[in-house]
């Protein structure tokens, strides 16, 4: 008897979800959907940043290959996941976990955080929408700091020292946070100007 299923791991951000696909059913979600015609099994894997789908093509035989695959965006070359036996796939999630712990506790920040893995999450969000300048105050500004609190990153405006505050403390506010296509910081200018007006 073989394992009618094979197993596929998932990043989501830093964490890794291990999914067991069965041969017969296939599998629908948004961030993987599987599929079978006549000869092979097609993979689809959504990558987040480009909002597309990769495809994969793999013949049966091959989804047994010792080591698994490794699974790429086709746009941006971000690693999507890995493909391939349960075992290989459980070990790669497995250490892939260890990783992420290892580099949270160098950082110490199992020690600090509520939620280490959500605020490591945010962190690198907030990191990527500051690069594409998906984060500016009222000011105009594009010049962002932050303070990193036990639950919430504070941004500052480097100009007029306007202030956002982001909770990170839950999946939901990882979420929230992920669906927003633009973080506008409240100038402090805007207020002075009122008052500048009246005098
Ligand atoms: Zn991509
Ligand atoms: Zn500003």
């Amino acid at each position: 008897m073989i394992d009618a299923r094979f197993f596929i791991a998932l990043f989501k951000g830093s964490n890794i979800n291990v999914v067991p696909v069965s041969l017969f059913q296939g599998y629908e979600q948004k961030s993987l959907i599987v599929y079978r015609n006549k000869k092979e099994i097609i993979v689809k894997m959504y990558c987040d940043q480009c909002k597309e789908y990769s495809k994969f093509n793999f013949t049966l035989a091959s989804l047994n290959k010792p080591g698994g695959y490794r699974v790429c965006c086709a746009g941006c070359g971000n690693e999507l996941g890995y493909v391939g036996p349960r075992e290989d796939i459980e070990a790669i999630a497995e250490k892939h976990r260890r990783d992420v712990e290892a580099l949270m506790r160098e950082m110490g920040f199992d020690d600090y955080f509520t939620n280490p893995f959500i605020m490591y999450e945010m962190i690198n969000h907030v990191h990527d929408m500051a690069e594409n300048k998906k984060i500016q105050c009222q000011c105009g500004s594009y010049a962002v700091t932050a303070n990193i609190g036990t639950d919430k990153i504070e941004l500052i405006c480097k100009n007029c020292g306007g202030k956002h505050i982001i909770k990170a403390a839950s999946q939901k506010d990882l979420d929230i946070a992920k669906e927003r296509p633009m973080i506008i910081i409240k100038s402090k200018l805007s207020g002075k100007k009122a008052t500048g007006i009246n005098r």
